[in-house]
């Protein structure tokens, strides 16, 4: 029977768990995110009653970022700030700049931001912003005033008490000064707090650069002990040769491990008994990547997942591990440094093939922790030394790891269950003391 007109009007929307203006055939890494919620629900107990909270950004804005180029025409950029949850503070994450960035994607980066705060419990809500732009396509210029004008469009939602931007893929320090000057100039005073990963001179902390690879680095370390997994001659590769890469790729160098294959957006390169890191990242900071390094061989892209290691950090952009490549791995440990690049699907062949997994939730969560400390820092106006920041860094990151690995033991689960099942209750938790207003 057809539903009277005032039915239809009154009818919600059909699928409870999709906003309205989502594509259910285009929902990548958000769909992910869903599937990863629907299995922690079991998990819940009564705090599910309040689950949907997650399956829903709180806040959404889309902004036209329009400049004037230096050729003297226009373009325009879309720009996004999600604010996924703000049970547990105000919205906290980075800001992307990339041209396949979309709102779904940025939706499940900032849900993931509310998942990893929550499971290393900094105060945090979870958000994400980024604008849909190549940045090697703008002058230094052009990057300047696009970064200033979206900084300006979500400036009525930014805040250091609202929602605090940080660096992410192709963002970085300076990046973040022109947001941190942009915001001041509107509110008319200098506010340091509104963003992090800021450079020091600027209210930016010791340690902030280095921390996501230092906290990939201290959880793989962890979880090397309980595999007892030497990390004197274990062999790794890493996809990534950014912040996170980079750095992690330096620290396991240094601890005595091979990092024999690297891949990024320019090339994969190989050498067999382990590349001279310090000469590759300085061939990186010289010629924008991996490609052309002398001290390795090149490989095809496709056949950097089929070289055999024992530790693999994938450290670039989401769904980098799919079904089909999660079957050829050859390795014992993933460390997740870059944010959803494992699909749910292949979770299961890794869980199946014994592959452990520490989850981008829990394995870079570094980089937000010192941006946590860096806030605090700015509240203050008291530095702390770079000693005192790494020991902090490592003993959140360690209490977290092994926090989640106690209640995967316990209730059978991957780690990445786990540490939902960690953060869905502590914000679920949060949400219902807040009650629900009005
Ligand atoms: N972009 C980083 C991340 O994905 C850091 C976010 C922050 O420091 O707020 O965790």
């Amino acid at each position: 029977m057809r539903p009277a007109p005032h039915q239809a009007v009154a009818r919600g929307p059909l699928n409870p768990t999709l906003p309205s203006y989502l594509d259910a055939h285009a929902l990548g890494p958000w769909g992910h995110y869903l599937q990863q919620i629907d299995r922690v629900l079991p998990h819940l107990g009564s705090l599910s009653r309040w689950a949907d909270t997650l399956r829903r950004p709180k806040r959404i804005m889309v902004v036209d970022v329009p400049i004037e180029l230096d050729n003297g025409t226009m373009a325009h950029f879309e720009g996004y700030r999600v604010q996924h949850n703000l049970s547990r503070g105000p919205g906290k994450g980075g800001v992307r700049f990339h041209q396949d960035v979309n709102l779904p994607e940025v939706m499940a980066l900032a849900a993931w931001m509310s998942i990893k705060n929550a499971a290393v419990n900094v105060p945090y809500g979870g958000a994400k912003g980024g604008i849909r732009v190549d940045p090697r396509t703008l002058s230094p210029g052009e990057l300047e005033r696009m970064t200033r004008r979206y900084t300006s469009e979500i400036g009525i939602i930014i805040g250091p008490h609202q929602d605090i931007p940080a660096p992410d893929v192709n963002t970085n320090e300076q990046t973040m000064a022109w947001m941190m000057d942009t915001y001041s100039m509107n509110v008319g005073a200098t506010t340091t707090g509104v963003v992090t990963g800021k450079p020091v001179d600027l209210g930016g902390s010791l340690g902030r650069r280095e921390a996501t690879g230092r906290g990939v680095f201290t959880v793989g370390e962890l979880a090397c002990r309980h595999l007892a997994l030497p990390l004197e001659g274990a062999r790794v590769s890493v996809q990534g040769m950014g912040n996170v890469g980079g750095v992690a790729a330096r620290l396991f160098a240094q601890a005595g491990a091979r990092v024999q294959a690297v891949q990024d957006h320019t090339a994969t390169v190989y050498r067999d008994g382990g590349l001279d890191v310090d000469a590759l990242l300085a061939h990186v900071s010289e010629h924008g990547g991996v490609a052309g390094f002398a001290g390795a061989e090149p490989l095809s892209n496709e056949s950097f997942w089929d070289v055999p290691s024992d530790i693999l950090i994938p450290a670039a952009l989401e769904q980098q591990i799919t079904p089909e490549r999660a079957a050829r791995l050859r390795t014992r440990l993933v460390l997740e440094g870059a944010n959803g690049p494992t699909t749910p699907q292949a979770d299961d062949v890794l869980a199946d093939r014994n592959i452990l997994v520490v989850p981008d939730v829990i394995a870079n969560a570094g980089g937000v922790t010192v941006s946590y400390f860096e806030w605090v820092q700015d509240f203050s106006s008291f530095f702390w030394d770079e000693e005192d920041i790494n020991r902090r860094l490592v003993r959140i990151m360690s209490q977290a790891l092994e926090a989640v690995w106690a209640v995967a033991l316990e209730q059978q689960v991957s780690l990445r269950t786990a540490a939902f099942i960690v953060a869905c209750r502590r914000i679920l938790h949060t949400r219902q003391l807040r009650g629900l207003y009005p």
